[in-house]
């Protein structure tokens, strides 16, 4: 088995927080593990949770939108989130889960070892540079986690709430593919 899949294994039964009783489905990731581009953003939704799968509601809608507008697929980079499990009624993760989960996430981020890592949303980018900035003082700069490259931008659904910002968000696409996208 692979090194992502053998983690996958290892994990997706968790009972170390409260979301894991009442989870549909644990939400491991998606997409491509040899990628260079690694999406984090930040817990299941509803549809996520009954479908074990990140990103496939509105906002996985409008993240396939933006991707194929660089021509990229979900499984052209990986995709994953913070919490692995979904927060009743979609409420912001508890600084507890975190601690918990991100664990998980870090382990994901060595197996895959991107060349950049996008952040999408505030809670992404604040749990990886363990830093309580806004969005705006992280995005639009090029930061770092353990070495790697990050980009920080916002979240699709924070875009469906006010489509003013969907040009900013097509902008750091844009950046993200030019500066950081190749097959390996
Ligand atoms: N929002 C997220 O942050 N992650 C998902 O998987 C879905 C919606």
């Amino acid at each position: 088995m692979n090194p992502i899949n053998e983690l996958k294994t290892k994990i997706e039964n968790c009972r170390l927080c409260a979301l894991s009783q009442s989870r549909r489905n644990f939400v491991f990731g998606d997409g491509n593990p040899q990628s260079p581009i690694l999406f984090i953003g930040e817990a299941p939704g509803e549809q996520e949770d009954l479908r074990g799968i990140p990103f496939v509601g509105r906002a996985g809608q409008l993240l396939d939108k933006l991707l194929a507008e660089i021509d990229l697929q979900r499984s052209d980079v990986f995709i994953a989130n913070v919490l692995k499990c979904r927060p009743p009624a979609n409420r912001d993760p508890l600084p507890e889960e975190i601690a918990l989960c991100e664990p998980y996430l870090h382990e994901q981020i060595r197996i895959i070892n991107p060349k950049v890592i996008v952040a999408l949303g505030r809670i992404a980018g604040k749990t990886l540079l363990k830093k309580d900035l806004a969005l705006k003082e992280m995005r639009g700069k090029t930061l770092q986690y353990q070495g790697v490259d990050l980009m920080v931008t916002y979240h699709p659904a924070a875009i469906l709430r006010n489509m003013n910002m969907l040009n900013m968000i097509q902008d750091d696409f844009r950046i993200l593919k030019d500066k950081y996208w190749s097959r390996r």
